[in-house]
């Protein structure tokens, strides 16, 4: 069965009484040329256990599954299972789960699941939760080596965003702290039912073995790169004031003793700078 003509998908939507649902998201892959290269992009091979989130009815689970040890895909629509059924049908390393990836247990399921094998992160992701996922993925601490994931071109740009450069944001900041992205290779809108309305990227996470920049508190640290971003045209200083309910002369000291401009814009703070101020912040609070 080719997942990816459109006859098919239209045969297995009758067939289970399914209609693709845009509140999830639901955009599948169509392109055969697609699902290999973003496994190739992925760098996985037998010895891998594959995390997948939204397999949708499977078109890249059939590709992971070919190549990997073993795959877990998490699905949140229930209409999906038995649609994957039929589709997987062939393949028994594939485990499929219904649930909510944003409530999932990872750490709890890489351990049973994965234990001994080395873990890559693998999908197309739901674009409307691209940001939560990915900063729950990294958050969690998953044991995983790569998170190798295809989101809208723009959020890629935004996750592989140098900090300190224009198109960096609070999230491209947690990205450089546990990881090194790169953009792989964009996909356009026709390789997708239905086309969205956007292009599309694959972005590749390899993790660190140890996080960018050493902090002494990882919460107050990342409580202060998203209150400097969450006045988007604000100084940085007016930004983290408001949101981290500090009277302004305090974090215009901190900032100084960082060495940093009064006047600096969050997207011109690196790592290393963010650093500095959390700790001149600990010294003047
Ligand atoms: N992997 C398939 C493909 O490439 O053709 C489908 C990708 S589609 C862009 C996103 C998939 O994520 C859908 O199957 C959707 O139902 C699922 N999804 C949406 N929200 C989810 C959530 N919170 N947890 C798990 N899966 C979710």
């Amino acid at each position: 069965m080719e997942l990816t003509d459109l006859a098919t998908i239209r045969t297995l939507c009758e067939k289970y009484d399914f209609a693709l649902s845009k509140g999830f998201g639901q955009n599948f892959i169509v392109n055969p040329g697609v699902p290999p290269k973003i496994v190739d992009a992925a760098g996985i091979d037998r010895s891998f256990g594959v995390l997948e989130i939204g397999p949708g009815i499977g078109v890249l689970t059939k590709e992971i599954a070919k190549r990997a040890g073993k795959v877990v895909a998490i699905e949140v629509d229930k209409r999906l299972p038995p649609v994957l059924e039929e589709t997987l049908a062939g393949f028994d390393n594939v485990k499929i789960i219904l649930q909510d990836v944003l409530k999932a247990d990872l750490p709890a399921l890489m351990a049973e699941e994965f234990a001994g094998m080395p873990v890559a992160v693998c999908a197309n992701l739901p674009y409307y939760i691209t940001s939560p996922i990915i900063m729950k993925l990294l958050e969690d601490r998953l044991p995983v080596q790569n998170i190798t994931v295809m989101v809208q071109k723009e959020a890629a740009e935004r996750l592989a965003a140098q900090p300190g450069t224009r198109e960096s944001g609070a999230v491209s900041c947690a990205v450089r702290y546990y990881a090194e992205p790169r953009v792989m290779f964009t996909v356009q809108a026709g390789s997708f039912y239905p086309a969205p309305k956007v292009t599309s990227a694959v972005v590749r996470l390899d993790i660190r073995p140890t996080p960018a920049v050493p902090v002494p508190d990882e919460r107050a640290y990342f409580a202060l790169v998203r209150a400097a971003f969450g006045q988007r045209r604000k100084t940085a200083a007016n930004a983290i004031a408001a949101g981290l309910g500090l009277p302004r002369p305090q974090v215009a000291e901190a900032l100084a003793a960082a060495g940093l401009d009064a006047r600096v814009r969050p997207e011109q703070l690196t790592l290393a700078d963010f650093a500095a101020l959390d700790a001149a912040l600990r010294a003047v609070r």
